[in-house]
């Protein structure tokens, strides 16, 4: 699949060359198997050192930019579910693997409202909730399809400008909004740490939103779930899994690095809502 137009405004730089060497290579089933196995392993040790139970974790592995055949190697090697960033590229890939049947597809990024109805046809989870308009149309589009949809709640726990989400005092009460979409189904938040090389600040971000969980699982409306924490990625999945993550999004240490820099994936919000 060709790599999605750069967002205007965003200078294009070259990968890190760090990236090449500390990710794997992922060509083959084989280097599938063995790349997944590595990440479950320090899933299970991270989960270790927090006297957690590794069955508490489900990774969901990322293949953003990753081609077709690629993810077919990957469910060879035993892949069953799949985040994507983007919506059309997420439609465009379960339209070519619908033979693949028990592959479930999940929304992780940014979803502008008029792209709703996409994900309303094809994803079975949907990670970024973070405005009531889009909750609005997102159930409307469901009902139109008689489905239901596993949503989160995105939250900005850095307050970096540049990434969406609910800043974490208004997750509250958009939460009490929520019973009113009886096609989505709430299972919890998700975050994006900082992006730093300081593991105390990306911590911090882990910890803010497992609080903040723990205080909406005591307030949170019937029919509301509170349980999942959607957090921590390639770089940095182990300390959110010390801190709690029931869900971690892996990409790169699975699917090997990325041509693109982050800042194409989460561009500073120009886009129109
Ligand atoms: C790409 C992406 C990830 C995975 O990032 P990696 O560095 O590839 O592990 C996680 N979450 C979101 C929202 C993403 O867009």
């Amino acid at each position: 699949m060709d790599n999605p137009d750069p967002i205007p405004g965003h200078a294009m730089t070259t990968p890190q060359p760090a990236d090449a060497t500390r990710y794997p290579r992922a060509e083959s089933v084989d280097d599938f198997r063995h790349n997944l196995a590595a990440v479950r392993a320090r899933i299970a040790a991270a989960c270790g050192r927090a006297g957690r139970d590794a069955a508490g974790v489900r990774l969901l592995p990322v293949s953003k930019t990753v081609d077709e055949a690629r993810i077919r190697n990957a469910y060879a090697a035993g892949c069953r579910e799949l985040g994507e960033n983007k919506v059309q590229e997420a439609q465009a890939k379960a339209e070519a693997m619908a033979d693949l049947a028990d592959l479930r597809w999940a929304v992780i990024g940014h979803l502008q409202t008029n792209k709703a109805r996409a994900v309303a046809r094809f994803a079975a989870e949907f990670q970024a909730l973070d405005r009531l308009r889009l909750a609005a149309e997102l159930d409307r589009r469901l009902q139109a399809e008689g489905r239901a949809l596993d949503v989160l709640v995105q939250v900005n726990t850095s307050g970096e400008a540049s990434k969406y989400g609910l800043a974490p005092d208004q997750v509250a009460a958009f939460v009490r909004e929520l019973p009113a979409f009886q096609s989505l189904r709430v299972r919890g938040l998700m975050t994006l740490a900082a992006l730093s090389e300081d593991s105390a600040r990306v911590r911090a971000c882990f910890v803010l939103l497992r609080g903040l969980r723990d205080r909406l699982r005591e307030e949170a409306p019937d029919g509301i779930g509170m349980d999942e924490l959607s957090m921590g990625m390639s770089g940095d999945f182990e300390l959110a899994v010390e801190e709690g993550a029931t869900i971690v999004r892996v990409g790169q240490a699975i699917f090997g690095a990325r041509a693109l820099p982050d800042s194409h994936y989460w561009p500073s919000g120009r886009e129109p809502a």
